[in-house]
């Protein structure tokens, strides 16, 4: 088994839930008192937030490698930076740290295409929404046609991303709302939804929308074990 890289804390709130997929994956395949081979560099918040509402990704470019050393240096085999809005970091990680980077939209991306969909909305932060980094993966490496919600409705799903999920708010009226943003997408011809936020799948269930929802936190923490057992399950 190899030794999985986390770098969490962005926010707390879903870096729990990722560690505890990941054990549960590997107990469901290894059995017994198995458990996973992991190692955290959780960041504080408070500071990549600030830097994000500056958008000084320089700053943030530096914070996520440093993370990433850190983790090599505690022997982790494979790294995953467990956000999507982050992963707005991934090439600067990749080109500075020598080690495989398990991007967030790439494995959301085979999932929806094993689903066998062809257009779905994008849920996420502003930055995960309106900027390429994402979308691209999925267009290009997938073909992919994504929808994301208006302005005003991409402010709400922002909004609620920030002053509510990532502090461990989880109102019901929120969820109204993301499932009314949702429904207004179905209209508009998506198939599946992208919780495109690791924080989102606290607040919206499979069974809450018609459609299928493809929960990002629990797609890349899957297959993190999946990579981390793929070469060597007998280690
Ligand atoms: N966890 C979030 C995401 O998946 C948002 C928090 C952040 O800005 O990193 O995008």
């Amino acid at each position: 088994m190899k030794k999985i890289g986390l770098i969490g804390g962005m926010s707390w709130e879903s870096t729990q839930i990722y560690y505890k997929i990941i054990n549960e994956k590997v107990r469901s395949i290894l059995g017994g008192f198995h458990s996973s081979k992991c190692v955290m560099e959780s960041v504080d918040f408070s500071e990549i937030q600030k830097l994000q509402s500056e958008n000084n990704w320089v700053a943030l470019d530096e914070k996520m490698i440093e993370a990433a050393i850190n983790l090599k240096n505690a022997k982790a085999e494979v790294l995953l930076i467990c956000a999507n809005t982050m992963h707005l970091c991934s090439d600067a990680i990749t080109k500075e740290v020598n080690l495989p980077l398990l991007h967030i939209a790439e494995v959301t991306g085979e999932k929806i295409r094993e689903a066998n969909l062809n257009k779905v909305l994008l849920l996420g932060t502003k930055f995960t929404m309106e900027r390429d980094f994402f979308k691209n993966i999925l267009t290009d490496n997938f073909g992919l046609e994504v929808l994301i919600p208006n302005e005003g409705d991409r402010e709400i799903v922002h909004h609620i991303i920030y002053e509510e999920l990532v502090q461990g708010k989880i109102n019901a009226a929120s969820r109204g709302q993301y499932v009314q943003i949702i429904y207004e997408a179905i209209k508009n011809g998506a198939e599946g939804v992208i919780l495109g936020c690791t924080e989102i799948p606290l607040l919206i269930q499979p069974t809450d929308v018609p459609i299928p929802t493809f929960n990002t936190t629990q797609i890349h923490a899957e297959k993190a074990v999946e990579f981390a057992m793929s070469t060597s399950i007998a280690n």
